[in-house]
């Protein structure tokens, strides 16, 4: 049986494109390749730049109200197409059908804010800034913008971008995960069926190779990027030399503070899915619980005996909390932390390396893991994992928890669990993290606010998707105007002019 290609969507086609390299695309619970992609050539991600180019000008000057209406019929179909998007993405990456649902709708409300971008890019009007003169200005779009996207979320991460670029009058490239990118590629679709002009939207999938074009080519205006820190650093580093607009958000290391007043089995509950849910490959995934005074050993109880419920099994499985890690390559990495932090002197309570899948044995199935005694200067501390494994570090006293927090290199998410709210308000206003969860594990923040960390979880000085994304794309213009009646012109003026 011949396995099945993946190509690349430019100016309205598919097309298989004209590389030579292909990579392949796995089935996580099943550990068989499934697919094999072709990573695209400078002359394939050209050619999308070309058409997103050469549709700009004629999407930049569709009213707003317009370009909102085909925003709104994308959400329709996006509603409508919901299950098969969400058995796409688990087919792909292994997450469970349920997690893939919830990530669909997270992205459809990204494209429900968008539909509201006629009132979001209102500008600004005063009358009579001088005699007879009037001010206003406004927000234009910046021309072709790229997004390149990590494999974790194949459909939110793309929608934090795509609907805010397009309703802002944009045209688009997106250069998606290679491990997960059919999901991506079903959008294309759906914004044709939406009504979306050939060549505002392109995609190209590939590697390194498509993204250095995407970097470099000079019509290449700004890069949204979410994907790990190195590589967030390389972009910004390199598209800002460039001379683009860049925002590239980079990896995390989420901590969740137990305070000694917390109830402890709502905190043993939000800790088990947002450490485990996605087989916490998510960015906003919690991989340190810090215990403050003596409440360590009543939790580390609790958790392992909630551990034991969770169910495991391939994504499709309707009941199953969660699912494989997406590919061998990264199943042997977060399996090496975990043999690290023994060898580094953590104590492993719960040890899931042994587990195997019965029916599954060649999936790359990694159950839960939970240290306890980790330590700061330990690496399966200071690095993110991105797999299902929670460190356990003790404090104690609310001062050290939160100087763990704001000591560490990354600065994604952040929660806080007690009943005091004297201490959660301290705590947000003095923890260094972009996004802060108060009872709430995973504060992933709503369409109509933006998302993004601090510190080394960030490059650049927007926030992804809400009024940051609109303003990250695009530029302000202020028009300053007079019509004076001819019999009034005064004559040349040689001076700074001022408002009279
Ligand atoms: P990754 O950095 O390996 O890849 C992200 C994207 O960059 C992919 O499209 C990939 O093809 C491309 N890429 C990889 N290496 C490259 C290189 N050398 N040059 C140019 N492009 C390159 O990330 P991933 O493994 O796909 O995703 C997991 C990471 O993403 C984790 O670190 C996670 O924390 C992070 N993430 C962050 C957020 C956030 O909002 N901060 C959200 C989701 C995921």
């Amino acid at each position: 049986m011949s396995i099945k290609t993946i190509g690349h969507y430019i100016n309205g086609q598919h097309t298989s494109g004209s590389g030579t390299r292909y990579s392949d695309v796995f089935n996580p619970a099943t550990g068989k390749i499934q697919a094999q992609l072709n990573n695209a050539k400078a002359t394939d991600v050209e050619a999308a730049i070309s058409a997103a180019q050469a549709a700009f000008a004629e999407w930049s000057a569709t009213p707003a109200l317009r370009r909102a209406r085909i925003m709104f019929k994308f959400k329709a179909l996006l509603d409508e197409r919901a299950d098969d998007l969400a058995k796409a993405i688990s087919l792909e990456h292994g997450k469970t059908i349920s997690d893939a649902r919830g990530e669909v709708t997270r992205g459809i409300e990204v494209v429900e804010f968008a539909c509201g971008m006629p009132h979001l890019m209102k500008g600004d009007y005063n009358d009579q800034v001088g005699t007879g003169i009037d001010t206003y200005s406004m927000h234009q779009p910046l021309g072709v913008v790229a997004g390149i996207t990590p494999f974790n979320f194949p459909i939110m991460v793309p929608l934090w971008m795509i609907p805010m670029a397009l309703a802002t009058g944009n045209t688009f490239v997106l250069k998606p995960s290679e491990k997960t990118p059919s999901a991506s590629l079903m959008i294309a679709d759906l914004l044709a069926e939406a009504g979306l002009p050939a060549g505002v939207f392109n995609l190209v999938n590939g590697d390194k190779e498509a993204v250095d074009v995407l970097l470099t080519d000079k019509r290449i205006q700004a890069i949204s990027f979410v994907g790990s820190t190195p590589i967030a650093e390389h972009i910004y580093s390199t598209g800002t030399k460039n001379g683009k607009r860049v925002q590239a958000l980079g990896g995390a290391k989420n901590h969740l503070i137990v305070m000694p007043d917390a109830d402890i089995d709502q905190v043993a509950d939000a800790l088990i899915g947002a450490a485990f849910g996605s087989a916490g490959e998510r960015c906003m995934a919690i991989s340190v619980a810090v215990t403050v005074g003596n409440v360590a050993d009543a939790l580390i109880a609790k958790l392992t005996e909630k551990v034991k419920g969770i169910t495991i099994d391939q994504g499709l499985n309707e009941k199953a909390d969660m699912g494989p890690l997406v590919t061998p390559e990264h199943y042997a990495k977060v399996k090496g932390y975990v043999d690290l932090g023994v060898a580094e002197g953590a104590t492993l309570v719960i040890d899931g390396r042994i587990y195997q899948h019965k029916g599954y044995e060649q999936g790359f199935f990694l159950a839960p893991c939970i240290f306890d005694h980790v330590k700061k200067d330990m690496r399966i501390y200071q690095e993110e994992i991105f797999g299902p494994v929670l460190s356990v570090v003790r404090a104690e006293t609310f001062e050290e928890a939160l100087q763990l927090v704001n000591d560490h290199e990354f600065g994604n998410g952040v929660a806080i669990f007690t009943r005091d709210g004297e201490v959660a308000r301290e705590f947000t206003q003095r923890v260094q993290a972009g996004m802060v969860g108060v009872n709430v594990a995973i504060p992933v923040p709503i369409a109509f606010h933006s998302f993004g960390g601090w510190k080394r979880s960030l490059f650049g000085d927007h926030h992804i998707y809400g009024n940051e994304g609109m303003r990250f794309y695009t530029r302000l213009k202020t028009t300053t105007s007079r019509w004076p009646a001819s019999n009034k012109v005064a004559g040349a003026e040689f001076v700074m002019p001022t408002m009279k």
